[in-house]
């Protein structure tokens, strides 16, 4: 993990944290980075616009395409502030982004923001057919992790977004 992994992470807490920092509200930032540049920065949007697939990571993917003009994101990284989900990691190895950088694991969050049953990204990952899929997960890990519950917060099943 790099200065400008930090730097991007810290830019996709700012883009989490725009619309507030309620955590019940899943506050997902991404990131698309080509040659130093960014091209998109999104936040989850599910709720509002509603779409379930409008998680941060997807709607920076789509943005990104458009910006470029191209539905291949070679070169790129993206960058998200929690691990992305089996939905968003397809998109990533579809948009054929070089790595994925995220702040929080799994295990570092409620299990409300995840599948009910486990998929892991980085199996998913390696049984994939595209091997050149960089995965770093745990930057600024504890920054990321504070704008959800934690792993043992006790939320009331209404307040669970996934559940
Ligand atoms: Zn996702």
């Amino acid at each position: 993990m790099s200065e400008d992994d930090e730097r991007w992470m810290r830019r996709a807490i700012e883009v989490a944290r725009s619309r507030g920092s309620d955590p019940s509200t899943s506050p997902l930032g991404a990131i698309v980075v080509l040659d130093g540049r960014e091209i998109a920065a999104e936040r989850n949007q599910t709720g509002e616009l509603p779409d379930a697939t409008a998680h941060a990571e997807m709607m920076a993917i789509r943005r990104a395409c458009e910006r470029l003009g191209e539905m291949e994101l070679r070169g790129a990284t993206l960058y998200s502030t929690l691990q992305p989900c089996g939905m968003c990691t397809m998109a990533s190895i579809w948009s054929k982004v070089r790595r994925v950088v995220y702040g929080a694991g799994r295990n570092d969050v409620h299990r409300m923001y995840f599948e009910a049953r486990h998929v892991d990204t980085l199996s998913f990952i390696e049984d994939a057919y595209r091997g050149d899929v960089v995965i770093d997960g745990g930057c600024l890990r504890e920054e990321c992790a504070s704008l959800y519950y934690p792993p043992s917060a006790d939320l009331p099943p209404a307040e669970q977004a996934n559940l």
